[in-house]
């Protein structure tokens, strides 16, 4: 297992941590502000959210790596079924398309899918997840084609509903294993993975060749808000060594994205105590 209390080269902010994912959230940093930001405390890898990056992909990319650092992620594909997705398929596709295309220019190589929740008109995951598998395994060969990676996030069964009906590890490696597109992998999440006892194995059912992220926060004992309220790593009750201990038994040694949605607290602070924190919980907690 690295060791992260002497080498925080693997560590990347995913911006949502600083309120990027919401409009009107955080203290609203520009791209190259936070670029900025994080060069200066040694931070490596950055993962951007689309409404941050507009048209400027290509130019937020460079200067990423003017800075020395690594464009690691872009958040994420739309919804691809359920209530909050794009009305009809091919808007979906469309826009799905242009993820793609944005990931492409800014020269991230993993982009997210975050599935969304139980098509209107079915009950349960599986007829949405039928669809789920049938639009992931249109749009992997032209992000294939671009150089861009497609990573499955499950989400925590809470959001089911209209976010994610793919509420597992087991089914998104299910799903990868189904598509059989060599860009098709998944994103572990401890937010969305924390109570699942079955992860290690499940992991190593996915193998290295399909563990393609891995983001940190961590799940508070008396969470107010099941959207906006995660916690920094140490403050919540998830064993954050031994997930990334399966994690990287799976073969996964790249790098670790903090993505802590906190609307009530870290989305409140200044940007750059937040910097320093997630620095220190990194190197101490995780
Ligand atoms: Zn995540």
């Amino acid at each position: 297992m690295r060791d992260f209390s002497v080498d925080h080269s693997a560590l990347a902010l995913n911006t949502a941590t600083l309120g990027h994912n919401v409009e009107g959230a955080g203290a609203g940093w520009s791209p190259e502000r936070t670029i900025d930001a994080c060069a200066s405390r040694g931070i490596t890898g950055i993962v951007f959210w689309r409404r941050e990056i507009g048209l400027r992909a290509h130019q937020i990319g460079q200067s990423v790596r003017a800075a020395g650092m690594s464009v690691v992620g872009l958040c994420r594909t739309p919804f691809l079924v359920g209530p909050l997705a794009p009305k009809g398929r091919q808007a979906v596709m469309d826009d799905f398309c242009a993820s793609i295309d944005m990931a492409a220019a800014l020269g991230a190589p993993v982009l997210t899918i975050v599935v969304g929740g139980v098509e209107p008109g079915t009950k349960g995951p599986r007829d949405s997840l039928a669809l789920v598998a049938d639009r992931v395994a249109e749009a992997a060969p032209y992000a294939a084609a671009r150089g861009v990676k497609l990573a499955l996030e499950p989400l925590n069964p809470v959001y089911g509903g209209n976010r994610s009906c793919l509420m597992t590890v087991r089914d998104a490696v299910d799903l990868c294993q189904q598509i059989d597109a060599p860009n098709l992998g998944i994103a572990v999440d401890v937010y969305h993975t924390w109570w699942d006892t079955s992860l290690g194995a499940e992991l190593l059912r996915a193998g290295p060749e399909r563990i393609f992220g891995f983001h940190l926060c961590d799940w508070l004992a008396e969470t107010r808000d099941m959207l906006v309220d995660r916690g920094m790593m140490g403050d919540g009750v998830a064993d954050l060594r031994a997930i990334r201990r399966d994690v990287e038994a799976a073969g996964y040694a790249g790098p670790c994205e903090v993505e802590v949605f906190s609307a009530e607290t870290w989305w409140r602070r200044d940007p750059g105590e937040v910097l320093d924190v997630m620095m220190d919980r990194f190197r101490t907690c995780c």
